[in-house]
């Protein structure tokens, strides 16, 4: 059995990454810096996937896998007046458009090798009008694209979700000022954010245990903060 995970080298994605190993997988890791002790079964390509070309080719050389998940992600400090377009289209390339490619291109071999399931990196951020305008953005757009995918693609086997989680304590939330975190843990039942642990959980059921007719939909993970 065999995952790609994009940015499972650090952050929540190592948190999935270590999980899916336990769970008996064979764990291909995308990202640019990789990472310095992989542990056993983890397999670290280098990929910028902001670049699709460069992340399918790896894609291809992995081969057929029964698991996708779209986790590589960034988040710029930055206000909607101050992005230039290069900068938007960087982006939505990283959170959105390679995610979303891939996600067709192995949904395809998926279908056609009896079914298979992506889970993809949201966040509460696609839900509030988020300061990080494109980052919101971004988020909104993949969870629209794996209800997509999971129309598309459903009836031969492919599931496809998105988990939504409010801040989790990585080096992401070190662009949120302290004042912005401290509001927003307030407004949490637990008085606390969601942990990696946590989503990585969450992740994984999606990815291998939860039923088939959970598909095309959105997990949120935010203690709370945000009821739909
Ligand atoms: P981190 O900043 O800790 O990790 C980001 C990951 O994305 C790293 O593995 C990084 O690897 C990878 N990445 C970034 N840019 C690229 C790129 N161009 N090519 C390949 N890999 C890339 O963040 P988190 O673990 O917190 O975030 C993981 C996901 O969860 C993201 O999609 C994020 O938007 C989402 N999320 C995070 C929340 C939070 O509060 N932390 C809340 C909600 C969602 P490398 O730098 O080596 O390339």
């Amino acid at each position: 059995m065999k995952a790609i995970i994009t940015g499972g080298n650090r952050g929540i994605g190592l948190e999935i990454s270590k999980r899916l190993i336990a769970l008996g997988y064979e764990v291909h890791v995308l990202s640019r810096s990789g990472i310095s002790t992989p542990p056993e079964g983890l397999f670290s390509w280098a990929a910028d996937v902001s670049d699709y070309e460069q992340t399918i080719q790896i894609a291809d050389k992995i081969g057929p896998v029964n698991i996708l998940i779209n986790n590589a992600g960034i988040m710029n400090a930055k206000t909607a007046s101050d992005y230039n377009q290069d900068e938007i289209l960087h982006i939505l390339n990283v959170n959105l458009i390679t995610s979303v490619r891939l996600s067709v291109r192995l949904a395809e071999q998926m279908a056609n090798n009896g079914g298979g399931r992506i889970v993809s990196m949201g966040s509460i951020a696609g839900e509030i009008g988020h300061p990080d305008i494109w980052y919101g953005i971004s988020k909104a757009g993949i969870t629209n694209a794996m209800r997509s995918i999971a129309r598309a693609f459903g009836l031969k086997g492919v599931i496809a979700n998105s988990v939504a989680p409010g801040p989790i304590d990585t080096a992401m939330m070190k662009n949120i000022p302290q004042d912005r975190k401290d509001r927003l843990k307030a407004a949490t039942i637990r008085q606390r954010f969601c942990t990696a642990e946590e989503v990585a959980k969450t992740v994984c059921w999606l990815a291998t245990d939860a039923p088939e007719c959970i598909n095309g939909e959105v997990i949120d993970l935010n203690n709370g903060t945000n009821y739909r």
